[in-house]
């Protein structure tokens, strides 16, 4: 074969594949751009060498052929395609202006009036109306001959089963079955739950919705839907333009998209053009484009149909949102908290109107479910704002490569490997963890890790923390920033001469902020574990734990043994805490390169009183009970409430439960005095609370 001959034949074989995919199965396997740059390049080799067309050329024929599994329909009016202008700019709008404009044989002083409408990314459906009463819907299939889908259609709740006022005899309207991204974005969410496979887009989703056997699975995907146009009609006046018609079909009930309008000349498209691209990204649904259609319906029957488009139409299309690039690498990012992310380094390619060259991959169980792989191709979607991501993994175009099973038998493999998580953190080098039940992996050095580092020293700073006064935000990013802090124990060696060189800093402010330092040195030991960021450890646990460990040479020991479940029952065995809590705890704690700041706080001058585990109970009246506390009390500060509480021995917890040995209410009390109410916990105001203090212990 020639060699345009070969290239013809190739492209037919391929895009025929694709079309299969993506029309009959609901699963393409490369996003739209690349099918179009096939389809265009088909397109131009046909142009070229006119021998080489052929009927069932790819470039001559709508869809794909209807499944069997489905009633064939019969459209009496064919279902077409759209002619698509490749022409991003302005001069796409002028293109068909210029050739309606031809066709029609206008002189250059009559403009043309349009109708510009959104081109909506889902799935074309015929509804057929008799007497006003939906009797069918079906989808487009080859453009002749459709697939009844009436069982699904009937669960989308916008989709009138009878129309309003005085319906024709027979109403066929055709329109676009679409996903809004609120419901895709759910919809994945619940896949992701069950561990079944996600949708690439809103549109995959909406087509494989639609074409269901059982209507129930249809029902539970929110599907929507818009009105266009118009196929068989029976008995009724047509109105003379594309945009009257509309507005009668909304008048009947069905949903017309408010994003219209009737316009004149290519300036007049070029503007719809630019005002729908700049809000695109708001839209609540997927678009691909906009559609200019020749708004007087006597002018678009005079300028009539090719094979598989009306000439009376053109969609102008917008840079794709999904495009095909490679993965150089699989990298981690350290989140502020710990979190680590792996990113996807991308060959740069042009997607959803900016040039990308990363990808998030969310964790390894997506990373798992793609199977994606440094080196493979991939779809990259970057739909809106949001921040791009790998969808997809093309698999058959991943090489494989021969590997001996023995001596005499060989097996193909994939070339790639499979990614795997880093055991330590690419920033500090601490270890890296995967809490139960959690799909992100965290490094756990806490408070060397220079990705955590400005969020770890505010909190180790912050008032119920070391309470360390005028260290707050600004001054955090500027110590940071000019590299004089690195880990909280370098708070405690700052002297006034390196506070001086800070931007900003007069030696008033600088000596108050030694002062507080200096103040802060002097702590508890709960507030010390709670300054720690400990994940999961807030302040009720860490006062828990300094309760029960009075020294934290022994609560380190406890939680650093070799033995991974004789640590854990010992954590465990502090009340309120459990597996989740005790697993942060030591995983914090087993860490070398926290415990080493630990000394050198130590070793700088933080201490605390420390008690003999033995010592620690306090004998209050309020030993071993529980309360909580809401509304405002008439004297006492909620903090003051709340330490009397705890130097009785009692507990003070955030929310009422069966547990709650008492609630104390002040006024504006809300839902927990409900709670409580409903619940049966004794309710105590201030004056109950200070007498039941006042009480001497049992
Ligand atoms: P099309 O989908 O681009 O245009 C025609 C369709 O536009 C109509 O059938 C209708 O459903 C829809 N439409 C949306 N808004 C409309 C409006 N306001 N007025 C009229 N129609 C409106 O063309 P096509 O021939 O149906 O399919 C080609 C498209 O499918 C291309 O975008 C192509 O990239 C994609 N495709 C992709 C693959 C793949 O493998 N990824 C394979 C085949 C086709």
């Amino acid at each position: 074969m020639s060699s345009p001959n070969r290239r013809v034949a190739q492209l037919r074989e391929l895009l025929r594949r694709y079309n299969r995919e993506y029309h009959e199965l609901d699963a393409p396997s490369v996003p739209d751009a690349e099918y179009d740059r096939l389809f265009h390049e088909l397109e131009e080799l046909e142009a070229a060498n006119p021998g080489l067309k052929t009927l069932d050329s790819p470039t001559q024929r709508v869809g794909g052929r209807p499944l069997t599994a489905f009633e064939p329909v019969r459209h009496a009016v064919p279902m077409l395609s759209i002619r698509t202008e490749t022409d991003f700019g302005p001069g796409g709008a002028a293109n068909f202006d210029a050739r309606v404009r031809r066709e029609l044989g206008l002189p250059s002083h009559l403009s043309v009036e349009y109708a510009a409408e959104l081109k909506f990314d889902g799935l074309a459906i015929s509804l057929r109306y008799e007497s006003g009463v939906l009797v069918r819907a079906a989808t487009r299939g080859d453009g002749e001959t459709g697939e009844d889908v009436t069982h699904n259609i009937r669960t989308i709740d916008q989709i009138p089963l009878c129309l309003a006022g005085q319906a024709p005899a027979v109403l066929e309207v055709r329109g676009e079955v679409y996903m809004r991204r609120d419901a895709f974005d759910a919809l994945n969410a619940r896949q992701r739950e069950l561990g079944e496979k996600t949708f690439v887009n809103p549109r995959n989703a909406a087509a494989g919705a639609v074409r269901q056997l059982d209507f129930k699975i249809a029902a539970k995907r929110p599907l929507s839907f818009f009105a266009y146009g118009l196929g068989e009609v029976v008995d009724w006046d047509i109105p003379l333009t594309h945009s009257g018609m509309l507005d009668a079909l909304a008048a009947f009930g069905l949903p017309v998209c408010p994003d219209r309008e009737v316009t004149r000349g290519a300036a007049g498209l070029i503007d719809f053009h630019d005002s729908i691209a700049a809000k695109r990204d708001k839209l609540p649904f997927d678009i691909d484009g906009v559609v200019y259609k020749v708004n007087d319906r006597a002018l678009q029957t005079q300028l009539g149909f090719v094979s598989r488009e009306p000439r009376w139409a053109v969609a102008h299309k917008y840079p794709a949102q999904e495009m095909l690039t490679t993965v150089e690498a699989i990298n981690v990012q350290v989140g502020r908290t710990g979190t680590i992310t792996p990113v996807a380094r991308l060959a740069p390619v042009f997607v959803g109107g900016v040039t990308v060259t990363n990808a998030t991959l969310h964790n390894i169980d997506r990373i798992r479910q793609l199977d994606v792989r440094v080196g493979d191709t991939v779809i990259v979607r970057r739909a809106g704002d949001v921040i791009p991501e790998v969808v997809d993994v093309v698999m058959d175009r991943r090489p494989l490569r021969e590997e001996s099973v023995d001596l005499l038998e060989t097996r193909q493999v994939p070339q790639y490997e499979p990614f795997e998580m880093p055991t330590s953190c690419p920033v500090c080098g601490s270890h890296v963890v995967r809490e139960e039940g959690e799909a992100a992996y965290r490094c756990t050095g806490g408070l060397v890790c220079t990705a955590q580092r400005k969020q770890a020293l505010l909190h180790f700073a912050s008032r119920r923390a070391m309470d360390i006064e005028g260290l707050g935000d600004k001054l955090v990013d500027q110590l940071v920033d000019v590299g004089l802090v690195r880990t909280p124990a370098d708070i405690y060696r700052l002297g006034i001469l390196k506070l001086a060189e800070l931007d900003r800093m007069a030696a008033k402010s600088a000596s108050n902020l030694l002062a507080g330092i200096d103040k802060s040195r002097n702590t508890t030991l709960a507030r010390f574990i709670f300054a720690l960021g400990i994940r999961n450890v807030g302040e009720t646990t860490a006062k828990d734990l300094a309760r029960h460990f009075g020294k934290l040479d022994g609560l380190i020991e406890a939680a650093s043994r070799e033995d991974e479940s004789a640590a854990l029952s010992v954590l465990q065995s502090v009340p309120d805490i459990g597996p989740v809590v005790a697993h942060s705890i030591r995983d914090f704690l087993r860490e070398p390169h926290n415990v080493e700041v630990i000394e050198q706080l130590r070793a700088n001058g933080v201490s605390w009183p420390e008690f003999e585990p033995s010592e620690v109970v306090p004998a209050g009246p309020l030993l071993g009970k529980t309360l909580v506390i809401t509304g405002t009390l008439p004297t006492l500060s909620r903090d003051e409430a709340k330490a009397l509480i705890e130097a009785a021995g009692g507990k003070a917890a955030g929310s009422v439960s069966k547990k709650t040995d008492y609630l104390v209410a002040g006024e504006a009390a809300g839902s927990k005095l409900d709670k409580a109410q409903e619940l049966g916990v004794p309710i105590l105001d201030e004056a109950a609370l200070l007498a039941l203090l006042a009480k001497q212990p049992e």
